[in-house]
């Protein structure tokens, strides 16, 4: 069976990802971009139509390219590995440029997504403490009132001795 391991392809921008039967080459770091699928393993050959047989590759057999007329043209083929390593080489500059347009790209998702907390994080601070100054300017009433509300330190649960309301389980401002 042919064998081909993710430390062959790497330095030339690749990276692998198989199974059972397939192997997978994508620019490093992007498995899910398929730019090569090549059979690895045994696979059913029909001797006659009657007889099915195990037989071991010996050579890789290509599944898939990453350009559909290729693979039009070209699956079923039998390819060496020298043919797979020749093939990342051809393509090391493109497979590097994919993989840093990419982590770029992940880079500037990130960082957007930090801005955005920390937007956030600004926007609770800044209610929390328009809530404190209103709490400050404002009277507490405890105990239960028209526009008064469940306590929130003991969620109105005025079996508990709760400074907060007092006892009551109800607090308003006014
Ligand atoms: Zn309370």
């Amino acid at each position: 069976m042919p064998t081909l391991y993710e430390s062959e392809v790497n330095k030339y921008g690749f990276g692998l990802s198989f199974n059972d039967t397939c192997i997978e080459l994508h620019p490093k770091g992007m498995p899910n971009e398929v730019w090569l699928e090549i059979q690895h393993s045994e696979y059913e050959h029909y001797e006659n139509p009657f007889v099915t047989k195990l037989c071991p590759l010996r050579n890789f057999k290509l599944i898939r390219h990453r350009d559909i007329e290729y693979t039009k043209k070209y699956a079923g083929r039998y390819v060496s590995k020298s043919w797979v390593i020749g093939y990342c080489k051809h393509n090391q500059k493109a497979a590097i440029k994919r993989s840093s347009e990419h982590e770029e790209l992940m880079e500037i998702t990130y960082e957007k997504r930090e801005q955005e907390k920390l937007l956030e994080e600004r926007a609770r601070k800044q209610s929390r403490e328009n809530a404190e100054k209103i709490h400050k300017t404002q009277k507490k009433r405890t105990g239960y009132h028209k526009g008064a509300e469940i306590c929130p330190k003991c969620g109105g649960d005025a079996l508990r001795n709760c400074n907060y309301c007092d006892g009551t389980g109800w607090v308003g401002f006014e």
